[in-house]
């Protein structure tokens, strides 16, 4: 039985209860999110290591995505951003590699870290096929489901599988007739072409039944994939992806009556006054499935600094009630990120996970005592309370101590230190609780 058909028979699962532990919440709050699909849980039951929760009422979560291409695959490099991913605190990690040997990075991966790990595996079936029948297009339907029950023997804890693409989508595409950003999801361009070529609907929507008896099997997370996300700010909520939307609304629904835990992706590149929406429309039509967003990218042109620009996203999706988010690094749109990319996007996409939970949860405790800590120039404090402590005692060592307890920002101009001895006691020495 999978984690949602025993919690639906009121069993608290030692995975629930270490979930409840790890947020601080009642494990009956969890059991009862996890039964009605709210809450997932990617525990394979060939592989759980770390243990993570992902929805309603638990701490929004982060993914970091590492992964070979066709021109740079390095498996021990692979290897290394999987664990620069962990040290700095993503809840999960997703291979999405697709070049060289990607069954042995992932293998790799799966060995060198303790993270729930995720894959496409769309894309191992398409980069097979392009070897052994010279074409993705050629792609035997099999193949689909063959490599998603070998990822899910392996011990992949959760995967996104593009099962919401379907003819009718590809057929209202063709109507709308525009896409400033093209399709930008490697599965979803790469099913949408093997369709167009063979005039066949996707196997993976037309036997969607399949798909979640072998991730039942193993207990493995299904995420219905977003192959129709926006790629460009101007092709946000469009037609199209809303309908895809839609469609993995009602697959994520099918599949939690089936017993399979199930969270719907989306959106891609959104402006910021868009993003509630998007939000809105995927708890409601789904049944308050967790909400995996990818981004969101909110404006096209800061390549080089696409980090900040999903975490500003992020930090609203988060805000709004997204359970999920998928970090970005500095190399996005530009190239493969290296570890240092990975450090990045890990730390970028915390602080907009923090952001938002402070306005979901109404929790700015930490805040607080950050603020109390920076006024009273408890320096050591504030390195505790950091999102990265590491960067910050780096900063703080390499510009020096300045005067007194101060820092090099102000020197003997420490607004703090200033009013230190004056007004502490009878202006600002006294907390409100
Ligand atoms: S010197 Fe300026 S920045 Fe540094 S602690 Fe004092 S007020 Fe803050």
């Amino acid at each position: 039985m999978t984690q949602l058909e025993r919690a639906a028979k009121g069993e608290i699962t030692a995975e629930i209860r270490a979930v409840a532990e790890s947020e601080g919440i009642d494990p009956e709050i969890v059991r009862d999110h996890v039964a009605k699909g709210k809450v997932v849980i990617p525990a394979n039951k060939n592989r759980t290591k770390k243990l993570t929760g992902i929805g309603k009422g638990l701490r929004t979560k982060i993914n970091a995505s590492i992964g070979s291409s066709t021109d740079i695959a390095d498996i021990k490099m692979e290897v290394e951003k999987a664990v620069v991913a962990e040290k700095y605190g993503a809840d999960t990690l997703m291979d999405l590699s697709v070049g060289g040997d990607i069954y042995g990075i992932r293998k790799a991966v799966l060995d060198a870290i303790s993270l729930p790990v995720g894959t496409v595996p769309l894309y191992e079936a398409f980069a097979l096929a392009i070897e052994k029948y010279g074409a993705a297009v050629n792609m035997p339907a099999e193949l689909l489901f063959e490599i998603t029950e070998k990822q899910c023997a392996e011990g992949v804890g959760f995967m996104a599988i593009h099962c919401g693409i379907n003819r009718k989508t590809v057929e209202m595409l063709r109507k709308q007739h525009y896409r400033y950003g093209g399709l930008v999801s490697k599965g979803g361009s790469y099913m949408v072409a093997w369709m167009e070529h063979n005039n066949k609907e996707n196997p993976l929507y037309e036997h969607y039944d399949r798909v979640v008896e072998i991730m039942k099997k193993y207990d493995a997370v299904l995420s219905l994939g977003n192959g129709f996300r926006a790629g460009a700010i101007h092709d946000a909520t469009d037609r199209v992806q809303i309908q895809e939307l839609l469609i993995n609304c009602e697959l994520a629904e099918v599949g939690r009556e089936m017993g399979c835990q199930t969270m719907v992706e989306g959106p891609g590149h959104v402006p910021i006054n868009e993003i509630e929406a998007n939000i809105i429309m995927e708890k409601k039509m789904s049944g308050e499935s967790p909400f995996y967003m990818l981004g969101p990218i909110t404006t096209d042109v800061a390549p080089g600094y696409d980090h900040i620009t999903a975490a500003i996203g992020a930090s609203l999706s988060s805000a709004f009630g997204a359970d999920f988010i998928c970090y970005v690094t500095p190399s996005e749109h530009l190239g493969l990120p290296f570890p240092e990319d990975v450090r990045e996007g890990v730390i970028a996409s915390k602080i907009a996970a923090h952001i938002g939970d402070m306005i979901k949860y109404k929790d700015n405790q930490k805040d607080k005592l950050m603020s109390k800590a920076r006024r009273d120039m408890q320096w050591q404090q504030q390195f505790e309370l950091c999102i990265d402590p590491e960067r910050a005692r780096e900063i703080k060592a390499k510009r020096g101590n300045g005067s007194d307890h101060s820092c090099t920002m102000c020197g003997k101009f420490c607004a703090n230190d200033i009013l230190k001895d004056m007004f502490r006691k009878d202006m600002i020495g006294s907390d409100k609780e």
